[in-house]
């Protein structure tokens, strides 16, 4: 069993897409370890994004981020952080294959529904940012 961290972005919670999302997650055979709204300030998206602090879009997406609640969850599932992601799609929703989340709920390469963990490194740092004390494994 592998746990890895995922997001259910401001966009997806504003159009009220957040069940849909929660049902497909549980349909595929994650198992939902933890789970909770927040509205994260802009310092702590900055903090979670901090290795993309050079890239050019760094400001907006944290502005994003930060624009209204998401949903943070701790997933577990056997190779959860490369099922999560095939779940998700392309990061370009445009891009995304047929059935993945962001083709479904993502509106553009910024608003793109979902974030997950992509490797076990990031992973535990993500979980750990957002569930201190979260058992990794047991
Ligand atoms: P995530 O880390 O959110 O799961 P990802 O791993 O598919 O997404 P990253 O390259 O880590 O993609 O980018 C992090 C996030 O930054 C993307 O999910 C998206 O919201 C935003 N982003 C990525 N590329 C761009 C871009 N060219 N313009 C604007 N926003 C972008
Ligand atoms: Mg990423």
């Amino acid at each position: 069993m592998e746990l890895t961290f995922a997001i259910i972005k401001p966009d997806a919670v504003k159009s009220r897409d957040t069940g849909r999302i929660l049902q497909r997650i549980e349909d595929e055979g994650f198992q939902i370890r933890a789970m909770r709204m927040r509205h994260i300030s802009q310092s702590e998206a900055e903090g979670f994004y901090a290795v993309h602090h050079e890239r050019p879009f760094f400001a907006s997406l944290t502005a994003f981020m930060s624009s209204g609640p998401c949903v943070v969850l701790a997933l577990e599932a056997p190779d959860a952080i490369r099922k999560w992601r095939t779940l998700m799609g392309a990061t370009d929703p445009a891009k995304a294959d047929a059935g993945t989340l962001r083709k479904e709920f993502g509106a553009s390469i910024e608003n793109n529904a979902t974030h997950g963990s992509d490797a076990p490194d990031t992973a535990a740092f993500e979980l750990g940012y957002f569930f201190p004390g979260i058992e990794l494994a047991r």
